[in-house]
């Protein structure tokens, strides 16, 4: 009996795909960088179909450098990039325009409009989300209006509408599943997360076919199978989630007030918050953790959007850092300098949400060099958590015990250190810190029936590192409030 499932991570900045064994071990993996299209000021694309060919290709190497024989893989997961918005024709395949990303800014007016307008009440207690450009429904109506005949043809049912899930999906399966997972949806600004279904009046109000959207299914169970010619052997996909998702998933987030946060692009902490879809009073989301057997399990979210995209601009746009890696040893080195960076380049996200906002450095001096600015874009990362865990704590009345990190960032002992003392809480790295890759494998082994719940399969969660709070309080105070200072002041500057 087939024992290995394939995760296939495809992300911000790369695809990967990762072999799983059945106890739950990498036995291989493969990546591929993606480029970044940003064809202006605010907007970021990606190639579609580039995705998809990259997700194949990684896939193959990853299978073949496991030399494991497709017949022993029983299950594909898959998570992915949320919100980033793909149109395709229904026929082909074909992306009908470049990929909106979730970073993607175009729509900010329409979303101001939509403020005015009032539609905030009915958008927050459908979908639990706050109006902004980062969720879909903005972004597939800018391109319904803007990629000539797509309205028409969308209304001819010749198009299809999905995120990168749904898109990797239909073309995994030859074109047969037009399908998505409860997770996914709630990020669109279309479901209704306590129905569980498509809102009929938020397709009116931002002019959406309903013949343009896929099927909501749980996380974990039948989402078909990709084709046999891909990787010489039909392999059921039975497990989806957006990234974030899945590293709840994957860092073993199951009982309500367990939190995660994952670093990579951007910083996204999640709270698992039980059955209930509670509203939060801070301006978190509140979203779909997962949904399995029909059950949904609800998260409250606080989205950040620059973490690591300020080392990337750090290392290859101003160029004062050799490697994203080297960042803790500079950070070091640097020493304390009263500088505060607010890496706003594409707008302020949770608790703030203000897309026009853009980034400011305060404090600079003659003897600022480029290592001050390292260490302030990894202590902004972390200043910016704590605005989150304060909203949940104030939304949830709980303080966690600790915060479970992972992603490209948790790598940095530097940063985790800083945040442990600017959020008084302990900060705890994974053994294995694929946590999202981990999750999409946890629900397709789920899916296929190769454990009764996600939980079941792999080892339990294994530190790898604790970092305590050392700071003092007043220190943390008074670096916090610093902050709390440069970022309204960004917010006074963009209000103009
Ligand atoms: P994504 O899934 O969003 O593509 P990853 O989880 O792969 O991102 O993380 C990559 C990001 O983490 C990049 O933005 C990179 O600059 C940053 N990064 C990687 N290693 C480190 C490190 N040691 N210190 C700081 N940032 C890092």
């Amino acid at each position: 009996m087939p024992r290995h499932v394939l995760a296939i991570d495809q992300g911000t900045t790369s695809s990967r795909a990762l072999l799983f064994d059945e106890a739950g071990k990498v036995v291989a993996t493969a990546q591929k960088e993606l480029p970044q299209h940003f064809p202006h000021d605010g907007w970021v694309e990606h190639d579609a179909d580039g995705i998809w060919r990259d997700t194949v290709q990684v896939s193959r190497e990853a299978i073949a450098a496991a030399k494991v024989a497709p017949g022993d893989i029983a299950a594909i997961g898959i998570a992915n990039q949320r919100e980033t918005t793909v149109l395709w024709e229904r026929a082909t395949g074909r992306p009908v325009h470049r990929a909106i990303v979730w970073q993607d800014r175009r729509t900010a007016e329409r979303c101001r409009e939509l403020q005015r307008s009032g539609a905030a009440a009915l958008i927050a207690a459908r979908t639990g989300l706050v109006i902004d450009p980062y969720f879909s429904a903005t972004k597939l109506a800018w391109l319904l209006d803007n990629v000539p005949n797509a309205r028409a043809r969308a209304e001819r049912g010749e198009l299809c509408f999905g995120t990168v899930d749904s898109y990797l999906l239909f073309r995994l399966t030859g074109g047969a599943v037009h399908a998505t997972d409860a997770a996914n949806a709630s990020r669109t600004m279309l479901f209704d997360i306590r129905a569980q279904h498509w809102d009929a009046e938020l397709l009116r109000l931002f002019g959406v076919p309903a013949s343009l959207l896929p099927d909501v299914r749980d996380n974990a169970g039948d989402f078909g199978a990709a084709t046999s010619d891909l990787f010489g052997r039909a392999i059921p996909i039975a497990g989806m989630a957006g990234d974030q998702q899945a590293a709840l998933i994957g860092q073993g987030c199951f009982s309500p007030g367990t939190i995660k946060s994952t670093y990579g692009t951007g910083c996204f902490a999640l709270m698992n918050i039980g059955a209930e879809a509670r509203a939060s009073r801070h301006r978190l989301l509140t979203t779909v953790g997962y949904r399995l057997h029909g059950e949904t399990a609800y998260a409250l979210e606080g989205s950040i959007f620059v973490a690591g995209a300020a080392i990337q601009w750090l290392r290859d746009g101003l160029r004062v850092l050799d490697s994203a890696a080297s960042s803790a040893a500079v950070a070091a080195e640097s020493g304390p300098s009263g500088i505060y960076l607010v890496p706003a380049f594409t707008g302020l996200g949770a608790p703030h949400w203000v897309p026009e906002a853009r980034g400011a450095i305060f404090g600079v001096t003659r003897d600022t060099t480029g290592g001050d600015l390292v260490r302030a874009a990894l202590e902004a990362v972390c200043y910016q958590t704590r605005d989150l865990l304060d909203a949940f704590a104030a939304d949830s009345g709980m303080k966690p015990a600790a915060m479970r990190v992972d992603g490209g960032m948790a790598r940095n002992d530097w940063m985790l250190q800083f945040l442990a003392d600017m959020l008084g809480v302990p900060v705890e790295r994974p053994a294995l810190n694929e946590a999202t890759a981990f999750g999409a494998a946890r629900l397709a082994a789920a899916g296929a029936e190769l454990c009764a719940s996600p939980g079941d399969f792999g080892a339990s969660w294994q530190l790898d590192r604790r970092f305590e709070p050392a700071m003092s309080a007043d220190r943390r105070d008074k670096l916090y409030a610093g902050w709390k200072h440069a970022v309204e002041t960004v917010k006074d500057y963009t209000a103009g």
